[in-house]
Formats: C-alpha cells, structure tokens, sequence
C-alpha cells in the first residue's frame, strides 16, 4: 500500500518503520522544520544534550517497546530521580519514607513511618485518596501535609485550576510510596538514548521505503494519492475545528546557560509552592556530560492558544472526552484515515506508549 503518516514525533515514525519493512511505501510529513515532534533534542556548543521541548526520560515495562527503538540507539542506563523543594527542605517525589525523614522532627517520622508499614506494608503505593480513608489521625495529617505541600499549588500552576476542578483520576493519581527508593519510575527499562532522540529517530526513519518531507504541512487534498493515512496530528484540526476546540495546556520554556559546571544539584527539581515555574531541568545529568558550562530549563505553565504556542497536555475532564468522542465519531466515518499518537488520540502518552500503539497500528493492515 502507499501510506502517509502525518507527524514525525515517535508515533508516526514507530508505525512508518514497521509499515515500510513489511513491503509498503510511506510517506512521512511534519509541519515543522524537524523530525522527532516532542521528543527531539539537538547537542549544544558544549556537547550537551538539550531535549527542546522539556526533560524526556525512556522507561517503560513493555519489552516490546523497549526492543523496537533500541534497534535504533544505544541507552545510556539513568535511572530519574526528582526533588521537590517543600519547606526549605530538597526532598525526593514521589513523597517516600525517605521525604518524611527529610521534612518532619524525628520522632514524629518515625510515628508515621510505622504506620504507614503497618496499614499497608513496604514497597506499595499509596494513592493519597485512600490514604485519607484509614480513619487514623497521623495517617489523615501526612495526607492533608502531602495534598497541600506537594499537589495543591502544583495543580494550579500547572492545570490553571483547583485539583477537585479536575478528572478525579488525576488527583487519585498522586502516591506515596512506601519506600526508600527514590526513583521517580520503577520500570524494568529506563535510559536516554547515547546520540539523543532525534539520531534515534533518524535511524527509525533511514529506510529505502520512506520518504520524509519537513515544513509540509497536512492538507486534504493530499489523501487521494495515498491508500491509507495515519494522521498523528491534532483531530479536532483535521476536522476543521467544526465541534469546537480540544483544550490543551502548554508551556513555556526558558533555556539559560550558566558559566559554571553545575546548576542544581539534581537533573529536575519541583518548585510546587514557590515562584510561577513548576521546575527547572538541568540537561548535562542525562548523559552525565563532563562540560564546563551547563544548561538548564525554567518551565512555566501556560494556557494553549492556538497559533501562538504548543499544545503539550490534554486537559482530562469529562466536558473534554465528550467532546473528542465526537470527533471519534467523525473519524469512523472516514475509512481512509486512522488517528493515533497524544494529538490524535487526545491522550498524553509517554513514549512508550506512543511507541506501543504504533506497533498495535501496524499489526492492523
Ligand atoms: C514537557 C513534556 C515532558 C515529557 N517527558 C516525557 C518523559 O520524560 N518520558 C516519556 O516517555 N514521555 C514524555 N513526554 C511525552 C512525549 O513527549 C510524547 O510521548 C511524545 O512526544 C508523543 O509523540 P507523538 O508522535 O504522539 O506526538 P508529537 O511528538 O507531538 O508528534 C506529532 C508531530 O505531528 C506534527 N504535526 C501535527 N499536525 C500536523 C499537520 N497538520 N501536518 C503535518 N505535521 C503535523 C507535529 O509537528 C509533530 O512533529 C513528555 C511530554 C511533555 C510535554
């Protein structure tokens, strides 16, 4: 078959690579002036890898993922880890044993502490929302401490709205982990590729089968000479806007470069309670990159306007999934296109799950 796929980003890309070592011809298009989409990172004057559009962090449990885009890179083994500062104190998020240590007088953390493993036992995590429904007074407190210290002031400047205003399963989301590991993901598989996502994705798409065009792009008239489109684009774009616009939040970015060779003392620091940025990456930590200087971001959360910034986050609420499904119900009715990736699915995935639905995409023709 002739194949199109909207969007370069590591979906589009995913099915492209399978799509053309089955025999079909693809054609790749992205309106912009590179591959990669969200995950693309360039090495700077000082050998240091900037991921353009925010920290990006490779872990997954699906093998199946993990094996498809490590044909295409080396990893460099990182294993994430975030502070948050809370109180004055540096203390490890997710809120751990060792957060409690960090932040309460002794005796009290060691209150907490046991029962914490007394109700619930080690290595578990615990959604704050069931943390409140032990019906213990200690418990109800470290729950109220974390809800306000940690979640609270960060859902506002990130979501621009209180976390109740929110889907339920976001606040749910929240855990405590009982535990002094102070990785932020405990997956099987989890690394930043040596050459960086975008020599990644450059490996993905080098085959005789694909065609890239950059700066171009999608218009309709474009289908008729292609047997089938995957579009990783927006959805309510391809369909003109004609049920109203999906909300999305974005960010700005501020990149500064420091003459000196460290900038914070971790790769990602959260700042839930303090100042209009929710965090600051610094991008050497990545691939432990022995330069002189260093490179970090301020992230500051942004409502998205259409044309003038980026639409990072869907906003997940139920006014929002009734709205995609409408547009859902219009994709069925064009058998010629399928919608997949963060855009077209109105769905944040992490790389490996817009890996994963890539390879399922596929499997299907
Ligand atoms: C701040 C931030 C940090 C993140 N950190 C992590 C992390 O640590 N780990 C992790 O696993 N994931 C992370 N993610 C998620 C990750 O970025 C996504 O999983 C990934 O980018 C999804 O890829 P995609 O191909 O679906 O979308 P995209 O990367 O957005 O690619 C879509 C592409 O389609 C193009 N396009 C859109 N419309 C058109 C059109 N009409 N015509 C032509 N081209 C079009 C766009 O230009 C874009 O290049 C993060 C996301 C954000 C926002």
């Amino acid at each position: 078959m002739k194949i199109l796929v909207v969007g370069c980003g590591i979906s589009g890309t995913t099915l492209a690579r399978v799509a053309a070592e089955r025999g079909h011809t693809v054609t790749v298009i992205d309106r912009k002036d590179h591959v990669a989409g969200n995950c693309f990172d360039y090495f700077d004057e000082n050998g240091i890898d900037v991921h353009q559009y925010g920290t990006h962090i490779f872990h997954t449990d699906e093998k199946a993922a993990w094996d498809f885009v490590s044909r295409f890179t080396q990893w460099y083994p990182y294993q994430h880890e975030v502070l948050a500062l809370i109180d004055g104190q540096y203390v490890p998020i997710p809120f751990n044993l060792n957060s409690i240590q960090a932040l309460f007088p002794s005796t009290i953390a060691t209150r907490l502490e046991e029962k914490l493993l007394s109700h619930f036992g080690f290595n578990v995590k615990v959604p704050i929302l069931q943390l409140r429904q032990t019906g213990d007074g200690d418990l109800q407190f470290l729950a109220d401490y974390i809800y306000e210290k940690v979640f609270l002031h960060y859902t506002l400047k990130q979501w621009g709205m209180k976390p109740e205003d929110l889907d339920p399963a976001v606040t749910g989301r929240v855990p405590v982990y009982i535990s002094r590991d102070n990785r932020y993901f405990q997956n099987r598989y989890q690394g930043i590729p040596l050459a960086g996502y975008t020599a990644m994705i450059e490996k993905m798409l080098d085959h005789e089968a694909i065609t890239v065009k950059l700066n171009t792009p999608y218009e309709h008239s474009m289908k008729t000479d292609f047997d089938q489109v995957f579009y990783s684009g927006p959805i309510d774009e391809y369909f003109d806007y004609c049920e109203g616009e999906l909300p999305y939040r974005s960010l700005r970015f501020e990149f500064l470069t420091f003459d000196r060779p460290y900038f914070q003392r971790n790769s990602v620091i959260n700042y839930p309670c303090n100042y209009d940025f929710t965090r600051i990456g610094e991008y050497k930590y990545f691939l432990d990159t022995p330069a002189e200087k260093t490179v970090v971001s301020y992230e500051y959360p942004q409502a998205f306007v259409n044309g003038e910034n980026e639409r990072y986050y869907p906003v997940p609420s139920t006014a929002n999934q009734a709205l995609y499904a409408r547009y859902c119900e219009m994709a069925e009715r064009d058998d010629k296109v399928v919608f997949m990736g963060r855009l077209g699915d109105y769905c944040y995935y992490d790389m490996d799950k817009a890996v994963k639905r890539g390879l399922y995409l596929a499997n299907t023709f």
